[in-house]
């Protein structure tokens, strides 16, 4: 469903680093974080995951203990897990069916004294409706952070996700648009937040990151905050740096693979698609929505037939830690019906032809029995 794509490149370059005999967070990191710097036009912190990029993002908004977080509760438990982990509480709500973004008028509906942040999510790339919920909240005065790690190399008439709003959250993980093998961003307009990061990353030891990048240590240091280990380091940063450059060929090969999908699904009955435009989407996932009660068989034939598929994902609010004292019609009735197809660079056009084929296959079976 899902893979690494490793070429010659990043084995030479963590060979490099290897060779350099230095591991921890030193000149590859500096050089991952100045060239997403300079292609967000933005600061950028670069973490060990995506899940702290989010939890320290929020945390330098000075989120904690007794506030509240709106999140959209079809998503990856690390967007819900970050926001516990500041010691604020997670306010799930519900979908758009459209996208399977945060819907608007829920997220308003969530909001409450406590109220001190709303997490994005740009559901398998597509930041459809972020704009209108940002001005929305933007009156409230709640500031929307981006867990971004679906949209690495989006954009939206014209400007790219990490442009769009004021504080976006990357992952790196094996299997994102691009990898690190493991690793996150935090990518911002706020210069305070970026000074927090880059703290909050080292034990939270003041001005350290500044000092490595000198080759320096801090042998007196100032901690003022709660800190973590969280940074990056050079092997991951040099994994990084050619994924990076490769990000075009990524980005291609993902939009094409989702478009090829998009025609070759198009007559079948049974099933319906999402309508994103992959001109400007680059899709971290390919899910499709299938009748509920059909889901569960088709992923079964496929698996059979030795296709591997996935479900993105199972609401965070039916899940024992995070239970809300309410329904959400559409994550409820989303849930049930979604089914992720396999989707990499590694894939080919044939492979997507074949899927396809056996998803036909699968539909005129079931018809006759
Ligand atoms: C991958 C992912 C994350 C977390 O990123 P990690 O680097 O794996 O910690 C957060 N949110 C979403 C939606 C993701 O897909």
């Amino acid at each position: 469903m899902s893979k690494s794509s490793i070429s010659t490149l990043e084995r030479d370059a963590v060979d490099r680093v290897m060779k350099a005999e230095f591991l921890g967070m030193g000149p590859e990191t500096q050089l991952f974080e100045q060239e997403l710097s300079d292609y967000f036009g933005r600061h950028v912190s670069v973490v060990n995951t995506g899940t702290s990029a989010i939890q320290l993002c929020l945390q330098a908004l000075g989120i904690g203990q007794g506030d509240e977080v709106i999140v959209p509760s079809i998503t990856y438990l690390a967007s819900f897990q970050a926001v516990s982990a500041t010691g604020a509480v997670p306010v799930s709500a519900d979908i758009d069916l459209s996208t399977g973004n945060l819907d608007l008028k829920s997220a308003i509906s969530k909001i409450s004294k406590e109220t001190k942040a709303v997490i994005w999510v740009h559901y398998a790339g597509d930041p459809a409706g972020f704009n209108e919920l940002e001005q929305e909240f933007r009156k409230h005065e709640i500031p929307v952070v981006e867990d971004a790690a679906h949209a690495f190399g989006s954009s939206i008439r014209g400007r790219i996700v990490g442009n769009l709003g004021s504080y976006a959250c990357f992952s790196f993980d094996g299997i994102k648009n691009i990898t690190s093998g493991e690793g996150g961003a935090v990518v911002t307009d706020n210069l305070m937040v970026k000074a927090y990061v880059d703290d909050a990353r080292l034990l939270g030891v003041s001005g350290d990151s500044k000092n490595r990048f000198n080759k320096k240590r801090t042998w007196a240091p100032e901690v003022t905050i709660q800190g973590w280990r969280y940074h990056m380091n050079d092997v991951s940063a040099a994994i990084g740096r050619v994924q990076f450059k490769r990000r075009h060929d990524f980005f291609e090969k993902r939009k094409s693979l989702a478009s090829l999908y998009d025609v070759n699904l198009m007559g079948i009955t049974g099933l319906s698609t999402f309508n994103r435009n992959y001109t400007d989407i680059v899709p971290h996932i390919y899910p499709i929505r299938v009748h509920h009660e059909q889901r569960d068989a088709l992923k079964s034939f496929l698996e059979i037939k030795g296709v591997q598929t996935g479900i993105h994902y199972f609401p965070c609010h039916l899940l024992k830690k995070y239970k809300a004292q309410y329904s959400l019609v559409n994550a409820e009735k989303i849930y049930l019906e979604l089914l992720t197809l396999p989707l990499h660079f590694d894939l080919s056009t044939d492979d997507v032809k074949l899927v396809s084929m056996l998803i036909g296959e699968f539909f005129i079976q079931s018809k006759k029995q």
